[in-house]
């Protein structure tokens, strides 16, 4: 029997996760023996804290092993509203928060509650590659906006109008960003929340690198902005990459009271509600102590400065410094056109092609982000790995022609 044939159009109209696929050949490569360094999976490279841990063992003692509320227990919703006050000063209420199973989970639930048939949607490129494909399952269509040629990742409020139709119905911002490490200023924020305001359309804020800015960069909420903007945006954000909690999948929203609802009752459908004893944790990582967040943040900027350094002294490479997140995003569209045998380097995915053959270095082509110029490595790995990596990806460019 042929069971492609019977695959939904709905699944064939997205694509496999391109991060996830790299990482799981760069792990099958591992596993056969080949010495891979991968900046493909963007992970945290610290272990969960203790206290987090030892929270989770204790409610599992306890008993709290059963369903909770379908947007998650008081104890958790309480903590992320103090959270949301004092790091991003949004006043919300609990009934305007509902707890999911990751953030990705969350954008998931606020796409098929937000977006219908005839729906736009904007997302400024590069993207994290899960925006267009929920969109598109969604059954909404992505329309996206190319900020990569500008220096500074975005584009001014008279362009960006252009692609406001009567049919859109949101904006997706990651700030900061993924893949680009971008944070976005107040006025870049103004922009976007006055197109917001003047067209009745949302803004989705993914806030989850929110805690991971470096130098004397300053991290705010659009939602902050102003009281009219808030009635108009999702915060999102979650414990994965904050606290190193990516496997225990609590991500959350925040927002006007009937949107949250009606993600609610989709979410009580599908999933009911996340792991209760990851909610106990979260509740603990959100109030407990914070200087661990200071500690992975102080490790980060110590590798992102010594990835960006390293990547701009290698010719044909130019890295932008991110202020935030854990990525460096290099344009390498210096090196198109360059060959090494009868390999030719035409994009950003043959670019990774070759450095994953000649130097067991996995990268993320920027395609997937929607910037075929540029390649995206994770620095979210130890700083032995890094400075390994980074000199095999330098031998590997000599290689060129
Ligand atoms: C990692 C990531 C998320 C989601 O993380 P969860 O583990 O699902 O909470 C959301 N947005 C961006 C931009 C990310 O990089």
């Amino acid at each position: 029997m042929d069971y492609g044939k019977m695959i939904t159009k709905k699944i064939k109209s997205i694509g496999e996760s391109p991060t996830i696929a790299i990482d799981e050949k760069a792990k099958m490569l591992k596993k056969k023996g080949v010495d891979v360094i991968s900046f493909a999976m963007g992970e945290p490279g610290f272990d969960t804290p203790e206290n987090i841990k030892e929270k989770a063992i204790e409610s599992i003692q306890a008993g709290f092993t059963k369903y909770t509320p379908v947007a998650g227990i008081d104890e958790l919703k309480s903590a992320i509203v103090a959270k949301l006050k004092r790091d991003n000063m949004i006043d919300y209420s609990l009934s305007e928060v509902i707890v999911s199973c990751g953030a990705k989970h969350s954008l998931f639930n606020i796409s098929q509650a937000l977006f219908d048939g005839d729906d736009e949607v904007i997302i400024l490129a590069p993207y994290w590659v899960t925006y267009p494909a929920q969109v598109t399952l969604a059954g909404a269509r992505p329309v996206i906006v190319d900020t990569s040629k500008f220096d500074d990742l975005m584009i001014s409020k008279r362009e960006l109008k252009e692609y406001v139709t009567s049919k859109t119905k949101a904006i997706i911002l990651n700030n900061p960003c993924n893949p680009s490490g971008k944070v976005y200023s107040r006025q870049e924020l103004e922009v976007v929340a006055q197109i917001v305001l003047e067209n009745n359309i949302f803004v989705i804020s993914d806030e989850i690198y929110e805690r991971l800015v470096y130098d004397e960069v300053h991290h705010m909420s659009v939602a902050a902005l102003s009281k009219e903007i808030k009635t108009r945006t999702i915060t999102v954000n979650g414990v994965s990459k904050t606290y190193a909690m990516t496997g225990w999948r609590i991500g959350y929203s925040a927002g006007p009271q009937e949107l949250i609802d009606a993600m609610k009752k989709f979410q009580g459908q599908v999933t009911s509600n996340p792991v209760s004893i990851a909610q106990y944790a979260s509740s603990e990582a959100l109030t407990g102590p914070q200087h661990y967040v200071d500690h992975m943040r102080i490790k980060y900027q110590e590798r992102r400065d010594y990835v960006v350094k390293e990547l701009n002294s290698i010719e044909g490479i130019t890295c932008r410094m991110p202020e935030g997140a854990f990525y460096a995003f290099p344009n390498v569209a210096d090196l198109f056109g360059r060959k090494s045998g009868d390999v030719v380097i035409k994009n950003s995915m043959d670019f990774c092609s070759f450095v994953l053959d000649e130097a067991r270095v996995a990268m993320v082509p920027g395609k997937a982000f929607g910037c075929d110029n540029f390649v995206r490595l994770s620095y979210a790995v130890n700083m032995q790995s890094i400075k390994n990596g980074i000199e095999r990806i330098r031998n590997a460019m000599d290689k060129l022609e």
